[in-house]
Parts: structure tokens; sequence; C-alpha cells
């Protein structure tokens, strides 16, 4: 039998190390993105963790610095609204001032929850402006920075955005959350195809329920935590952490040839459907109190 061949491009190492680049993730003060900084620091990178409150982006930098402390350095906070084309703009600039820019995690984001027929306006174009517009904008200014460094390393450039099982499974009630994920994969998708010639990687993940400030509010009622539990065969709710090492391998050398894929990290809620809020929702018909 012959020696396994390196069939890498060039061959060169796939070791984690991220010495020397510089990855962004929005929305790093809090949660799932938090703790995605937290692992990319872990790799070596400078990490720029973005977000609109400046009191929680210095708490994130210095929950970052207590829990990397040689990474303490290449901590870097910058206020961005997503939902801003200058601000997105200013922040992949400054991004890629800071070394190579190899790395974007798209993550800021939030959801809603209310009956169809109740949704205003204003909640369905706030989610959609900072889900998936966000999105767009944060995607299309990283481009040239990233097409930049692409050849600098293994497997590419990389782009990984947090999208949800809500992308694909129906959450009623969570109608605009829904229809933002769903562009979200197709967003990362047309990016993969269109970009994969100039070695920029994208690709989704798409969590189940995780314990984070956004999620309080819903586990906080026992009917809808549990419903949540039983569609997951692993019967449990999932880490920050535990989607964050999905993300930083989507983000590194290792997943060099993954390009285009939205992948679960849900403990097999994908299997089942969608949760159930009907408990909570008025019914149909009902005014809504604001
Ligand atoms: P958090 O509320 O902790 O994180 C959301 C982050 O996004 C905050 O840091 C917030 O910072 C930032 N953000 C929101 N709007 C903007 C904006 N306009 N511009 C810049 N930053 C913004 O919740 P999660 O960690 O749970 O959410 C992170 C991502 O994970 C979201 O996209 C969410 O949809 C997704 N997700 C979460 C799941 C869960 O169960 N927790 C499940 C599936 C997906 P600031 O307010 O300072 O701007």
């Amino acid at each position: 039998m012959s020696a396994p061949t390196d069939s890498s491009s060039g061959g060169e190492s796939t070791a984690s190390t991220a010495t020397g680049e510089v990855a962004l993730v929005t929305g790093g003060g809090s949660g799932i993105g938090w703790a995605c900084a937290r692992t990319l620091l872990e790799t070596g990178a400078t990490v720029v963790i973005a977000g609109r409150d400046p009191d929680r982006l210095r708490a994130g930098a210095t929950a970052l610095a207590a829990a990397v402390p040689e990474a303490r350095d290449r901590i870097v906070t910058q206020v961005c609204d997503v939902t801003s084309e200058q601000s997105v703009i200013d922040t992949c600039d400054h991004t890629g001032s800071l070394g190579r820019f190899t790395m974007l995690v798209v993550n800021a984001g939030f959801g809603s929850a209310g009956p169809l027929e109740a949704t205003a306006l204003a909640e369905w174009d706030a989610v959609i402006a900072t889900n998936l517009t966000g999105a767009f904008l944060t995607v299309r200014s990283a481009i040239p920075h990233l097409a930049a460094t692409a050849g600098t390393r293994s497997g590419g450039s990389a782009i990984v955005a947090i999208s949800s099982i809500a992308s694909t499974h129906t959450h009623r009630y969570m109608t605009p959350y829904a229809v933002s994920k769903a562009g979200l994969d197709m967003l990362i998708r047309q990016t993969a195809d269109e970009m994969g010639p100039v070695g920029i990687r994208a690709n989704s993940v798409r969590p189940g329920l995780v314990p984070t400030d956004a999620t309080t509010l819903l586990m906080s009622v026992p009917h809808v935590h549990e419903d949540y539990l039983s569609q997951m065969p692993t019967g449990r709710v999932g880490s920050p952490e535990e989607v964050a090492s999905l993300v930083a391998f989507l983000a590194g050398p290792q997943s060099a040839w993954i390009t285009g894929a939205c992948i679960a990290v849900d403990g097999g809620h994908h299997l089942r459907r969608g949760p159930d809020l009907s408990s909570i929702m008025p019914s149909f018909g009902t005014p809504l109190i604001r």
C-alpha cells in the first residue's frame, strides 16, 4: 500500500495556529460570539469583537483577557452597528489594518416572537436589517480584505455565519427570524460559490437552543423549555463553546475543502420539529399589547 499523500494546496501544514492572523467577530461581546472570540484567541489570532454597546464590548474584552491571559494584547474592541453600511466598512477596514484579516464570523443577530398577523413592519424590518442585510454588508465589506490574504494560508480565508435551526425548520411565531436565517444560509452559499475561485470559503452553522442573553426569556417558560428538550435526542441544550468549536474548525485550515456547507450543531434537534411556542402566544385575531 502506498503512503498517504498530502493533497492540501502546496502541502502546507494544517496545524491550528493563527499567529499573525486577524479575525472579526460581529456581536463578539456576548454569548455565542464571545465564545467564538475566545476559541479563535486560543489559536493565536488577534480578534476584533464588534457590537453597538461599548460597555458590553468592554466587559466582553475583560472576560476574554481573564479566560485567555496570554491573548491579552490580541483583543480589540470596535463599536459597530451592522445595520449601518459605513460602520461596517470602517470596522472591516480597521480589522484589515491590524494584520492578515483571514477570518470573519458573522454572528450579530437577534430574534423576536409574535403571531404573524400581528407582526409590525418595524419588527420585520429590524430583524431583517440586522440578521440578513447586516450579514450582507459584513460579508461584502470583508471580501476585499479576505481575498487579499487568502493566498497566505492553507485553505484560504474563511467566513462562518451563525445561522439557526430556524433556517430549515418552521418556528411558528418567529417568522421574521426564521426568514432572516434562511436568507443568511443562501447568502453564505452564494458567497461560497462566487468567492471560491479567489480563495474565500464560506459556511454557516445552525445552532439549536443555547443559553445566552438572547434566550433567557424563552428558557424561563417551563413549557417552552421542556418542549425544546423533547425535540433534542441528546436531551439537553448546547453551550456557546460547543458552537464555537465548530466555528473555529470551519474558520481554520483543517476545513480547507469545506465550503458552502450549513451545518447543524443542535443536539440533533434538526431530526425532529421546531419549537412549540403556542402556549405563550395569544390566539389568532387577539389584539396584541406591545
Ligand atoms: P446575544 O444577545 O448574546 O448576542 C448577540 C450579539 O449581537 C450581541 O453581542 C449584540 O451586541 C450583537 N448585535 C445585535 N445587533 C447588532 C447590530 N445591529 N450591530 C452589531 N452587533 C449587534 O445572543 P446569542 O449569542 O444567542 O446570539 C448570537 C447569534 O446566534 C445570533 O445571530 C443568533 O440569532 C444566533 N443563534 C442563537 C441561538 C441561541 O439559542 N442562543 C440559536 C441559534 C442561533 P450589541 O447589543 O452590543 O450590539
